[in-house]
């Protein structure tokens, strides 16, 4: 089965739904038993059927069977954020005296949670440059090296990095490997497939694709899943009825509109190219990007998310380039069908180094939008800073 089919019939078990096309919201914490025989029953299984709220109920089972059959993973969980899913990922793989290695591209609060979290745990946290290619990883193992964090590409400056690579000198040393994946999506990008051991999702980007909630999921291969399910019931990790029908009814639009989100993106960074504020694109899949060869060969299509340095000015300018855009409108997150720009300084998007490039970054989320009325829109808003900074 292809996946835009699978995608429309997976996570539909007429017995979690009645017939019901797409899975309703079971709100519940308590669920009874009939006879005290079933109670046992219930108890020597909790995975056989409805036991307590928070370990599920049909809104859950049904995404959480969709998402883990598009994966091709041994199963999957839900957590009540993306940030949860990668705690909870780290939290079952490395415990006191551990060492993971952290990819210095990542998304800043995995960051802080590996350089301001783990060590109050006793797991020691290293950053590795995302730029540097999977070679430049070996020296950075560990005797005690547990967890190799990947984000590829990194949701700020997009590298792409070389994860069946990766994962075959992990593996060598005894460590798994987390590929964050929320970029690319299980449409575009198939993690487990390419050696990682586990792979998140902030489902509150695409797979939500409406910026209304907020949903973590992670997916583990044969070996990982025991000890991934294990450590997060252990910390009572669940997500929300609503969202998980929110996310499930994301899911199933989530091909049509990842296209549309990769031309509008495509059309917008090959623009941005060849204007002359732009001094570099990091778009994957515009040709001379970083890791646009590994890109090629690892992922079936790129998103809506990339970023470009700006040839001139400073990071305090940016007022007159952002504040009078009409579509674009600043804000964390990404992923939804509306467009957003966020501005960052090199200090931002590193923990361990610095950003090398000189000129200020701007990250682009195209939304669902015609885009020649975005590009109008940075046209007219790239004017104003020119006139800005003179
Ligand atoms: C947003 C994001 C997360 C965290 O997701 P939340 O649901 O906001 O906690 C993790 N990784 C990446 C790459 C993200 O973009």
């Amino acid at each position: 089965m292809k996946d835009n089919t699978r995608l429309a019939h997976s996570g539909r078990r007429k017995a979690w739904s009645h017939g019901i096309v797409n899975t309703p919201v079971y709100r519940a914490s308590t669920c009874t038993f009939d006879s005290f025989a079933d109670l046992r029953r219930a108890l020597d299984a909790p995975d056989s059927g409805l036991f307590y709220g928070r370990l599920g109920t049909p809104s859950q089972w049904s995404l959480r069977e969709a998402i883990c059959e598009l994966e091709g993973g041994a199963g999957t969980w839900l957590y009540p954020s993306g940030m949860t899913a990668v705690a909870a990922v780290v939290l079952s793989f490395a415990g006191a005296g551990a060492h993971v290695l952290m990819t210095d591209g990542a998304y800043e609060p995995g960051r802080t949670l590996c350089s301001d979290l783990l060590p109050r745990f006793g797991i020691d946290a290293t950053f590795y440059d995302p730029a540097a290619g999977a070679g430049a990883l070996q020296p950075l193992f560990r005797d005690n090296t547990r967890l190799v964090l990947v984000e590829s590409p990194s949701s700020m400056t997009l590298e792409v990095q070389d994860l069946p690579a990766i994962a075959r000198l992990a593996h060598a040393r005894g460590a798994r490997v987390l590929a964050d994946n929320t970029w690319a999506t299980p449409l575009y990008c198939r993690a487990l497939d390419l050696g990682a051991d586990i792979v998140v999702h902030a489902a509150t980007k695409y797979i939500g694709g409406h910026s209304d909630l907020v949903m973590g999921i992670a997916s583990a291969n044969a070996a990982a899943w025991p000890l991934l399910k294990e450590t997060s019931v252990k910390l009572g990790l669940t997500a929300a009825p609503d969202d998980c029908w929110l996310a499930l009814r994301g899911l199933r639009t989530l091909p049509g509109r990842l296209k549309q989100h990769e031309q509008g993106a495509l059309e917008l960074a090959r623009w941005l190219a060849g204007h002359p504020e732009v001094a570099q694109v990091l778009h994957p899949a515009i040709a001379d990007c970083p890791g646009h060869d590994v890109f090629c060969r690892d992922f079936r299509g790129s998103t809506g998310l990339f970023s470009v340095v700006l040839a001139r000015g400073r990071y305090e300018d940016m007022g007159a380039l952002l504040d009078d855009l009409e579509l674009f409108q600043m804000g964390f997150s990404w992923g939804g069908f509306e467009s957003l720009i966020m501005p960052y300084n090199a200090a931002q998007l590193r923990s361990e180094r610095r950003w090398a490039a000189q000129g200020p970054l701007l990250r682009i989320h195209v939304g669902l939008e015609d885009p020649e009325d975005l590009i109008a829109d940075l046209a007219a808003g790239l004017d104003r800073y020119r006139a800005g900074i003179g």
